[in-house]
């Protein structure tokens, strides 16, 4: 796969974070080995009649997410499209709140009691907004590529944050997590990651 092809034809979409996810330390649990505060990077993308949110996951209350875009002049009805990263609960919890979208993962779309089946691989789900297959942190990963008049912005947990981590702990397959973090980084002028703020690529990113 080029640079090219990976390439949205179009870059007229529009991008908001609306939360900024993190990862706490680990403290002791009452009830199993660790727990830890985790909260999911959730974005916005519109692009003429569709609207997408990226990553619905764990936010303190679903306020974190609705307020935001409420004041982007959405709602949960105006959702056409959400997009999961890959089948972490961390980044799928709050789904359910908009309740006319098309879910989209690695392998179908999803809509009422609808499973339609799909290859994410370059999949487009209007000009700018381009979805590609991106295994490393699980099996099921995807990266969203969206096309702006500020460049590409990659929406991907092959970074948890802006300093990686270097070697994803939670990986089955660390050459392919490394080869995807390269291809991305060859087209991507900005990462949003999975836990963490937006960031610009540079020589200390880990790759
Ligand atoms: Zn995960
Ligand atoms: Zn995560």
């Amino acid at each position: 796969m080029t640079t090219q092809q990976d390439r949205p034809t179009a870059s007229s979409a529009e991008v908001h974070i609306l939360f900024n996810g993190y990862v706490g330390d680990e403290t002791e649990s009452p009830v199993g080995d660790s727990r830890s505060l985790v909260g999911s990077t959730v974005s916005f993308v519109r692009e003429g009649d569709i609207r997408v949110i990226i990553d619905p996951g764990m936010v303190p209350h679903p306020n974190a997410i609705l307020e935001p875009l409420a004041a982007l002049g959405e709602s949960p009805e105006t959702i056409t499209d959400v997009v999961f990263s890959h089948h972490h609960p961390d980044h799928i919890l709050n789904a359910a709140l908009f309740p006319n979208a098309r879910f989209h993962d690695h392998w179908a779309i999803y809509q009422g009691d609808i499973w339609d089946s799909r290859r994410a691989e370059g999949y487009a789900l209007s000009p700018s907004i381009r979805l590609i297959e991106t295994p490393g942190h699980t099996p099921q990963d995807i990266t969203t590529l969206v096309g702006t008049s500020d460049g590409i912005i990659a929406f991907t947990h092959l970074w948890w944050t802006s300093t990686g981590p270097e070697e994803d702990p939670f990986s089955n397959d660390l050459p392919a997590l490394h080869a995807n973090r390269q291809r991305v980084l060859r087209i991507a002028t900005r990462i949003v990651p999975g836990h963490g703020a937006p960031f610009t690529p540079d020589e200390s990113t880990p790759r």
